[in-house]
């Protein structure tokens, strides 16, 4: 039985399948990106920013990105194609965050590592310190 879906474009209900988007969507995603891609290939315009390829292409910004994000445009052959990183804005071109936020939050994550591994080796010590208690006084009995 066909699974039916929202498309994320539009929401039209749609039969699901490969793609998140309906046939439609798709069709005018497609052409989008060959706007995009025709306007890329001419050599004057490899070099274009994001911003500067939807005021020549009226491409939304965020379908671009999706093109980046998905490597259907390489920013080794379009050195200035590029998406905000998410927290701080600068350009990327693969991932969410840039490098720099990449490291903080992995810095991040190891200070809460860190920090939880000392209150487990606490817990952990009073645990056995319990238990020593308890022997002693099973001792005395
Ligand atoms: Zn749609
Ligand atoms: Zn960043």
């Amino acid at each position: 039985m066909a699974e039916l879906a929202n498309c994320t474009r539009c929401d039209t209900v749609f039969v699901k399948g490969l793609r998140d988007i309906c046939n439609n969507c798709y069709k005018k995603e497609e052409a989008a990106f060959q706007k995009v891609y025709g306007f890329l290939r001419i050599r004057k315009n490899r070099e274009a920013t994001l911003i500067e390829i939807v005021e020549a292409t009226g491409v939304e910004e965020t379908l671009i990105t999706k093109f980046v994000k998905e490597k259907r445009l390489h920013p080794t052959q379009f050195p200035n194609l590029g998406y905000p990183c998410e927290k701080c804005g600068i350009t990327i071109s693969s991932g969410k965050l840039c490098i720099a936020c990449t490291e903080e939050l992995k810095k991040e994550l190891t200070t809460y590592e860190e920090t939880e591994k000392r209150l487990e080796e606490v817990r952990l010590r009073e645990t056995s310190l319990a238990n020593t208690y308890y022997s002693i006084e099973k001792h005395k009995k």
